[in-house]
């Protein structure tokens, strides 16, 4: 990992908040044909809010909440800083383990707490919570609650996107949410190629997969489920607002964690590649 990434660019690239670890990189963005996008915290903000809580019948929502927060307060994923400040003083949390792309999990009050998708519970989503981002939490092996969040598409990946287009990329939403979601978000944005469900050991499969069958593939994303994708693909650019692990696991740094960035920083490469020439 580079630990300073280096300014190319004459300059343009500060201007542009685009941060370039060498000029070699600028090479591959010549080829790039598919461009494979994450999804939270790239395509969306990242910013989750707590909508909902569903207890399974008999439980207390609260109480569900509660130790939900308590674990989650110990986690860095957006799903899990929403479900944290939807409570005031969680209780502490003991053994905290975070179940990469999964959930995490911790003993509060002497319970083993399990927070994630529902598959970790055996759970199924209730009808209410279909379509949307939701996480199950349980403890003692039973699923107790649904809690039911929001993510907020940024205001500037429907224009990116079809900037993309325009410059003849095509554009793949990739994530580990579920399909339903994905398609409303890529529907909103103008994206008809989704892959969904995708755990994150996999992510770099489907990155893989693509090159396999002719693709030049860039990849943008922000999370540390998104690192082994983002090495692997011919450009890996990074969101700016997303954790230390994508940012060092990729070519470019797209500072303010704006999408159009990551077209401007194609472009960028292309142009200054020509004057290189
Ligand atoms: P994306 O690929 O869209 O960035 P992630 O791979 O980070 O999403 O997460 C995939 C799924 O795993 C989430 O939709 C959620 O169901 C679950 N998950 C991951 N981490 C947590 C957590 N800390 N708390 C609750 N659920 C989580
Ligand atoms: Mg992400």
């Amino acid at each position: 990992a580079t630990p300073t990434a280096l300014l190319v660019g004459t300059g343009r690239g500060a201007q542009l908040g685009i941060l370039i670890k060498g000029p070699e990189v600028l090479e591959s963005t010549r080829t790039v044909d598919t461009v494979v996008l994450d999804k939270t915290g790239t395509v969306t903000t990242g910013r989750m809010a707590l909508v909902e809580v569903i207890p399974a019948p008999g439980e207390d929502p609260d109480e569900a909440l509660r130790l939900a927060a308590a674990v989650e307060a110990a986690s860095e994923h957006p799903i899990a800083r929403a479900v944290a400040a939807a409570v005031e003083n969680p209780p502490p949390v003991r053994d905290f383990a975070n179940l990469e792309g999964l959930g995490a999990q911790g003993t509060v009050d002497n319970r083993r707490v399990v927070v994630g998708r529902p598959q970790l519970l055996d759970a199924v989503l209730p009808e209410e919570a279909e379509g949307k981002t939701a996480v199950t939490v349980g403890w003692d092996g039973k699923a107790r609650a649904t809690l039911v969040l929001a993510d907020e598409v940024r205001p500037t990946s429907a224009a990116a996107v079809k900037a993309l287009r325009d410059k003849g990329l095509r554009p793949v939403l990739l994530t580990g949410d579920n399909e339903t979601v994905a398609r409303a978000v890529a529907a909103a944005v103008g994206i008809d190629e989704v892959i969904a469900g995708v755990l994150p050991a996999d992510k770099v499969d489907v990155v893989k997969r693509l090159q396999d069958s002719g693709r030049v593939v860039a990849m943008v994303g922000d999370g540390v489920n998104d690192a082994a994708a983002l090495a692997r693909a011919d450009l890996g650019l990074a969101m700016g607002t997303g954790t230390d692990v994508a940012i060092e696991a990729s070519d470019l740094t797209l500072v303010r964690g704006d999408l159009m960035a990551a077209v401007d920083a194609i472009a960028l490469s292309r142009r200054t590649l020509r004057v290189i020439k």
